[in-house]
């Protein structure tokens, strides 16, 4: 898997202006103020009330600009949803707060199909933002541009009839509005401790301004509950032939075997884990995306062997009877292989539920590292904002260099052999591990003298039939376009082992000399998802054949976003001739996020 979270996961804990004076909303004032207030509140014209744009962090003098904007720039209507999705009063709010909560993309909020959990939890009862006027509106009050009438020009009524047809129209529309509030208003007080909020809001320390609140977790699995990303992942045919091929080509591993899959998705490997002939499969996620994996295991009627359990693994139980697992599989892997540090909860869940001679699959993976020419790249990234028609606009590309690109490059721009920066054996391999700092050396291939303009990081997955660790030199399968394995056809069974695991009737029995499955995200191959990670050099670098870059590697979790890394990299430059490096020890610091 491979999520994009930039930023967005931040709840910000900063209101831009405060608006609680101006509604007199004291929490202790008695309750015919109260009706005052929220009387006030919501005679104010929600022309005249501010309101932040869904996807921006924008605030616009009025709903009607806010709404206009997101329509514009984003695409969203929420008048136009709320009709397509047939969205209820409390599904709109839920809708709304869900947004300002979660931040997912307009594309995400345009995939949604009206049945996902959150429309039916009362977490997203609760304002995500106070005093935010768009909870306050009906869509009708949104007034699409083509049915918007103007008092200036509508025509006058013809005769009495139409005159008194249109008043009773208008009154049996200001009469819905009434309602339309009376209800909501009805519904915040019954539904949502308002005191509280504001109470909570005043108590909450002002330390948030500047400092945004932490939320991993919740918009981490927020993301994994849309179609979308599961879509993006099952169609990368490298990832998803892989595992598969793995899975059913090794049934004589799985054949009655206990299996878990950590953060099971749409269980898809779980299904392929049942189909090679898994006794049971516990398919865990902490995701809104386990109800579609219910239905789905069901609809494969496989509810015999696949068992769903939402939740995290780390907080999760097996049902009675149950305490190991014979195999692990997980697809974990983030960009750059350890980003969104899904890599700890899998460990985790090897230390708590693999039996001692259990299967991790994957049971290797490699962090491959090599000079990139990235030339076109760099314009694509950084040259390009130097003359946009006519302006230096590069400010605009100053932060590539403190941020890891992530994007396809060409085989071609690979200019080193590349070496392993990590080799991780998910056997054994413990969570601190997983900061580290590694020295490179890598050797310039290129036969004439170029400009290099990064490092390319990228990584190699290995699986074995065994669980065992294979050596850190062992070739990788670098999938290209005319592999068989694309075609999705696998053959199921292996014969040896297979014989030998019937007439013992135990699942890790039978363990000899591992067949491996394994595939590469690196330039070589087929493009994946995860596509290639790029770092660029403050300056290029001037490279022959021979031209040594040589210093080390450091990555760790960023201390205030355990999903997201930070990388070190110190390099310096030698001829090969030169026992010592030309010019100075560079340092660059990246983010990937
Ligand atoms: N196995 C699926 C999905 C992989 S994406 C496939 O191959 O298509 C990773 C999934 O792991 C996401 O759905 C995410 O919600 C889930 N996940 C990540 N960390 C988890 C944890 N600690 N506990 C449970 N699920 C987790």
């Amino acid at each position: 898997m491979a999520l994009r979270l930039h930023s967005s996961h931040i709840l910000d804990g900063e209101r831009e202006e405060d608006f609680s004076e101006d509604r007199g909303s004291d929490p202790s004032s008695d309750g015919e103020e109260e009706e005052e207030t929220w009387d006030d509140w919501m005679s104010d014209s929600l022309d005249k009330r501010p309101c932040k744009s869904l996807f921006e962090d924008h605030t616009f003098d009025t709903v009607q600009e806010a709404t206009l904007n997101d329509e514009t720039r984003h695409g969203f209507s929420l008048k136009a949803t709320s009709q397509a999705l047939g969205l209820d009063h409390y599904k709109r709010i839920r809708l709304i707060n869900w947004i300002r909560k979660e931040h997912p993309t307009p594309a995400a909020v345009a995939a949604l199909t009206g049945a996902e959990a959150f429309f039916s939890s009362d977490e997203y009862l609760k304002p995500s933002m106070e005093d935010d006027p768009l909870l306050q509106i009906e869509p009708d009050d949104l007034s699409d541009s083509d049915d918007e009438v103007d008092p200036e020009t509508v025509e006058p009524p013809k005769d009495l009839d139409t005159a008194a047809r249109r008043i009773r129209a208008l009154r049996k529309k200001l009469e819905q509005a009434k309602d339309g509030i009376a209800h909501y208003r009805n519904f915040v007080n019954k539904r949502l401790d308002l005191t509280g909020i504001v109470d909570e809001a005043k108590a909450s320390p002002s330390t948030h301004v500047g400092a945004p609140l932490r939320d991993d977790d919740s918009h981490y699995f927020q993301s994994y509950a849309q179609n979308d990303i599961h879509s993006v992942m099952i169609n990368d045919k490298v990832r998803t032939a892989s595992y598969a091929k793995f899975i059913l080509s090794n049934q004589e591993v799985f054949k009655d075997a206990i299996v878990m899959d950590v953060g099971c998705g749409t269980s898809i490997l779980s299904l392929f884990a049942a189909k090679a002939g898994a006794k049971r499969v516990f398919s865990v996620d902490a995701s809104d995306i386990v109800e579609k994996a219910k239905e789905i295991v069901e609809a494969n009627n496989l509810s015999d062997v696949i068992t769903v359990i939402r939740g995290k693994v780390e907080d999760i139980k097996l049902p009675e009877g149950f305490e190991k697992v014979d195999i692990i599989i997980s697809e974990w892997m983030g960009y750059g292989l350890l980003y969104e540090s899904m890599l700890d909860s899998v460990l985790h869940a090897r230390d708590r539920f693999l039996q001692p001679e259990g299967v991790m699959a994957p049971s290797q993976a490699q962090m491959m590292f090599a000079l990139c020419e990235a030339s076109e790249l760099f314009k694509e990234r950084i040259g390009f904002w130097s003359d946009v028609y006519g302006f230096d606009l590069s400010a605009m590309g100053k932060n590539v260099y403190e941020e890891a690109i992530v994007d396809v490059v060409g085989p071609r721009t690979v200019v080193s052999e590349p070496v392993v920066v990590k080799d991780l054996f998910l056997g054994t391999i413990t969570p601190k591990q997983l900061d580290f700092s590694a020295p490179f050396k890598l050797v310039s291939t290129s036969e004439r003298r170029i400009k290099v303009h990064a490092f390319v990081l990228y990584f190699d997955t290995f699986f074995t039939s065994t669980g065992e660790p294979l050596p850190s030199d062992t070739p990788v399968h670098v999938i290209q376009e005319s592999d068989p394995i694309l075609a999705e056809v696998w053959p199921l069974g292996g014969r040896a082992y297979q014989a030998r695991r019937m007439s013992t009737g135990d699942p890790l029995k039978g363990k000899g000399r591992p067949k491996v499955t394994s595939f590469s995200t690196g330039p070589a191959s087929v493009p994946t998802h995860w596509k290639q990670t790029i770092f660029f050099f403050r300056e290029p670098v001037s490279v022959a054949e021979g031209t040594v870059v040589e210093g080390v590697f450091k990555c760790r979790k960023n201390a205030d976003n355990s999903r997201e890394l930070d990388v070190e990299i110190h390099y310096s430059v030698r001829e090969p001739e030169d026992p010592a490096p030309s010019g100075e020890l560079l340092v660059q610091m990246y983010k990937v996020r």
